[in-house]
């Protein structure tokens, strides 16, 4: 299938198939992220925090902070990543709405990633998920069951937590999560609803953009940087005083998610004849576009879940599911 072909629909198919009771959408733990993230923001903004808040998101990239700059650590949001937010919601939320009981579910994330093998283990996330495969082991699996996936029909994610908005779609892309989180940051901060939701500032390959908006009247400087060469420069900025950046998106991997660690290798041939990162991120600002929902805070599930279950983003209740902490690493273990 051509390089950034959206086949969404045949995994659900897939996963159905290859024996999962139930298959949601990483996207709607995306939309979380981003609500909690983009009113922590606003939050440190108005209050003095820490600023420039740093993106938690890329589990490659926290592990590079603690590692290398910890005295740098209360700048991270404290976020967890989609996934994360995402198993724990479901061993809470979802277990408590069905009458499951959680030590029943597995929770198995399908990922670009290989760091958030990592992740998953971490002490402090261990009520989350289960298990991480990566897209390229999903694929192997896949074969090895003998599906002709090229003709597996398009199936729909289960609900209550199978829809997602065109805001977390573009979160595997370098710059996605900042113009995700802006999207809802500018709302928060207005208190309107804007329609100017496109921040082309923030989009392309380049490992680092920088932009300056003015959002309700203030002046906010963001950048996005990908790749851990980058982060490095971005750091030290920080460490030195001279970033004048109030938001930091950073990827560990060159080009985002789209490019994980975990997706398919495109052999060096096709990579000498197309931008593979270009069409992967082209296929999911398409999604976004198409969407009908592309701001988070409007997903009606997160409306639903907010009001019933965890009241208000930044809750205690949400802090104690959605948010986590980190820690100074060595960089070789014992
Ligand atoms: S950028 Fe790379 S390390 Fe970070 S979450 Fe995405 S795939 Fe994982």
């Amino acid at each position: 299938m051509d390089i950034g072909t959206n086949v969404t629909g045949k995994m659900v198919t897939a996963l159905k198939r290859l024996g999962f009771d139930k298959v949601f959408d990483t996207n709607t733990g995306a939309d979380f992220t981003i609500m909690e993230e983009a009113n922590e923001f606003v939050q440190r903004f108005q209050n003095n925090g820490t600023l420039p808040m740093i993106t938690s998101c890329s589990p490659g990239w926290v592990r590079y902070i603690e590692m290398n700059y910890p005295e740098l650590l209360p700048h991270l949001s404290t976020c967890k990543s989609p996934h994360q937010m995402f198993g724990a919601l479901i061993k809470s939320y979802f277990a408590e709405r069905e009458n499951i009981d959680p030590q029943k579910i597995y929770v198995v994330s399908v990922m670009p990633c290989i760091a958030k093998k990592f992740e998953r283990q971490r002490e402090e996330m261990q009520n989350d998920v289960d298990n991480v495969i990566t897209t390229r082991e999903l694929s192997r699996m896949i074969k090895q069951a003998n599906m002709d996936f090229v003709k597996l029909e398009d199936s729909e994610f289960d609900n209550p937590m199978g829809e997602a908005t065109g805001a977390a779609a573009i979160f595997g892309t370098t710059g996605g999560v900042m113009e995700a989180a802006l999207r809802t940051a500018q709302d928060v901060l207005t208190g309107e609803d804007l329609e100017k939701i496109d921040f082309e500032q923030v989009r392309g390959g380049d490992g680092i953009k920088k932009a300056s908006l003015n959002i309700a009247g203030k002046d906010i400087k963001v950048v996005a940087a990908s790749g851990l060469a980058n982060a490095q420069k971005i750091l030290e900025e920080i460490k030195s005083g001279k970033a004048d950046y109030q938001f930091v998106e950073i990827m560990a991997c060159p080009g985002g998610c789209v490019m994980g660690g975990g997706q398919p290798i495109k052999s060096s041939k096709i990579r000498s004849q197309v931008d593979v990162r270009k069409l992967r991120a082209d296929s999911i600002y398409s999604i976004d576009e198409k969407s009908t929902i592309r701001k988070s805070h409007e997903n009606p599930i997160l409306k639903t879940i907010y009001k019933d279950y965890l009241q208000n983003p930044g809750s205690e209740k949400a802090h104690e599911l959605l948010h986590t902490h980190y820690v100074k690493r060595e960089k070789y273990r014992d």
